[in-house]
């Protein structure tokens, strides 16, 4: 097991980098930041020094002297109360501090990988005022940059943050679960500076604008990372437009519904009619339906006949319950409804995203076709699909059980070469954990355990493994992981490395490999859930910026939790 960790020297006005070095040192410049503000301060004891400096004399010159001498020090000293009122009751000095390990605003992320939408790059990204003021290549910046602060990467990967468009942090209702501190403390460890929260699994559900406001409510001073929200298309509002409409209008960034039952009593199922409706309204926002399409086709108890393994300890008896011609019913019938989001469609400005594909298929055959009808249609998969294999998980071992399920290594195989050539447009992690005692590992009953992969610290670092394997390039990590859902989720501002962008960053090591066991350092609620643990993975994040923030560096969070609720504002055509 490989150790490193980042330690950053202050050298004459720069940082530098300095690779495999193992030290659990604290990087020297993270006290920079509130040294520098008493700075400021110390010209309060300086001043009323200088008063004691006085001398005597009679004449008018020496008055006028005596005058100067006496005026100027309680001017320089009225001066520095000001100075300090002022620095104090600025929001943007204080809060900086808080909100980021870094204590500057204008600074430069220098490394000899830079992933931008023109290729991976060698030379430096300004930072200003949490935005991307330039990306300079070669060693042009350097000349620039003689008076700035910068910060030397060496050799780790300069590549957007990852904008996460699937997240369950079940905050409000179910924080005992996750809840936004740690989902979103997991999510800056991980590189992740953006994720959608979706509308189920807190309670009450995020069906109305009202519970939106409490999703709001929750979230805010909460989240280390920026965070967005789905709400959920449910029976109850897919044919009263105007509660939909109330929905989008508080910001909500889109709807999500679900074709089966989806396990959370206040998240009831939808059917074709229900997501018509809801295409109908969505069109007028142009914002996105994300469904879980897997249709029930018959009684569970069908698949578990007489004679087969019918042990519920047996992930082969969970696999036969769902199977692939669920997924592909689903999809069937959203393309019934799929075309009204062609141009010249009734639901023209509306998308149709499919969630965690598992059958690499018929199902993706359908999605396929569509798209190439001219229908508004993306789909995603996760990295549990494309890390693991039905084969490979054992008896009992409920940490795996999700759905659609993870199905045999043949699939995974289809899956990834659909990720490649783009037949899949992006990844999420679906991370959708629960309490330990949900997940009945004791029993091991893959029947009656919590469904939900708990993956969200991981996603970077697991892609990344498995990927290497189908020579998975730098820039398609970024395409499939920011560029794609920061534009499915509206973010325009986010998801590339370029210039007028918001500075979300995240600095990690390719080649570095890690075990991850209970030594690891985990943020997620509970770890012990995940099927991640206990496997090597290569991929370490060392730093991740949120709008300049460096919310993330050298195993440390920024003492503030200061992400920003990412609400969509309503076209101006409504
Ligand atoms: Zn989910």
């Amino acid at each position: 097991m490989c150790s490193a960790s980042a330690v950053e020297a202050w050298v004459s006005g720069t940082w530098t980098h300095s690779h495999n070095h193992s030290s659990l040192t604290p990087p020297n410049w993270l006290p920079i930041g509130p040294n520098e503000k008493k700075g400021k301060g110390r010209e309060i004891p300086e001043a009323a020094e200088r008063t004691k400096d006085s001398a005597g004399g009679l004449n008018m010159e020496n008055l006028l002297l005596q005058l100067q001498r006496r005026l100027f020090p309680l001017l320089g000293l009225l001066l520095s109360f000001l100075f300090v009122f002022l620095s104090r009751s600025s929001p943007k000095v204080s809060d900086r501090s808080e909100c980021s390990l870094l204590p500057h605003s204008h600074y430069w992320i220098a490394s000899n990988r830079i992933v931008t939408t023109q290729g991976v790059v060698s030379g430096a990204v300004e930072v200003k005022e949490g935005k991307i003021a330039s990306v300079v290549k070669g060693e042009d910046w350097k000349g620039d940059s003689r008076t700035k602060q910068i910060i030397d990467y060496g050799d780790a990967v300069v590549m957007p943050g990852l904008v996460d468009v699937h997240v369950h942090l079940d905050d409000p209702g179910r924080t005992e679960w996750e809840g936004f501190p740690s989902g979103t403390k997991a999510a800056a460890a991980g590189g992740i500076t953006t994720l959608i929260d979706m509308p189920l699994n807190s309670f009450p559900s995020t069906v109305s604008s009202e519970t939106l406001r409490l999703k709001t409510e929750a979230a805010t001073d909460n989240i280390y990372v920026d965070v967005g929200f789905w709400g959920g298309l449910v029976p109850e509002n897919a044919f009263n437009a105007t509660s939909l409409e109330a929905l989008l209008s508080a910001g909500a960034l889109g709807l999500k519904s679900f074709m089966c039952p989806s396990g959370i009593n206040d998240f009831p199922m939808t059917n074709a009619s229900h997501i018509k409706a809801g295409l109908a309204v969505l069109a007028k926002y142009k914002r996105p339906l994300l469904v879980h399409a897997e249709m029930e086709q018959d009684a569970q108890a069908n698949y578990l006949e007489d004679g087969m393994n019918n042990d519920p300890r047996s992930y082969s008896t969970y696999l036969r319950t769902r199977p692939p011609s669920w997924e592909e019913a689903a999809i069937r019938e959203l393309l019934t409804v799929s075309g009204d989001t062609a141009p010249g469609g009734p639901a023209e400005g509306a998308h149709l995203h499919v969630v965690h594909l598992s059958d690499a298929a018929s199902s993706l055959q359908l999605l396929k076709e569509a798209k190439g009808s001219g229908h508004s249609v993306t789909v995603e998969t996760c990295p549990h699909y494309l890390a693991f294999s039905s084969e490979e998980i054992e008896d009992g071992d409920t940490r795996f059980k999700c759905s659609p399920p993870i199905r045999d290594a043949a699939n995974r195989e289809i899956l990834w070469k659909a990720v490649l050539e783009g037949d899949i447009d992006m990844l999420s992690s679906d991370h959708s954990p629960s309490v330990p005692e949900l997940k009945l590992r004791e029993e091991g009953n893959f029947l009656k355990a919590w469904g939900g992969i708990s993956s969200l610290q991981f996603v970077l670092p697991v892609t990344w493994s498995h990927g290497r394997k189908y020579g998975v390039s730098l820039e398609q990590v970024a395409l499939w992981w920011s560029e794609r859902p920061a534009k499915l989720s509206g973010q325009e501002s986010k998801g590339s490395i370029a210039v007028r962008k918001q500075a979300d960053i995240v600095v990690w090591e390719p080649d570095v490999e890690f075990f991850l066991n209970e030594d690891h350092p985990t943020y997620l609620k509970h770890p012990s859930i995940s099927a991640y643990m206990g496997t090597k993975l290569t991929g370490k994040v060392l730093a991740t910026f949120v709008r300049g923030n460096l919310v993330y560096g050298d195993g440390k969070h920024a003492s503030a939790a200061c992400g920003a609720t990412l609400l969509s504002k309503v076209p101006v055509d409504v």
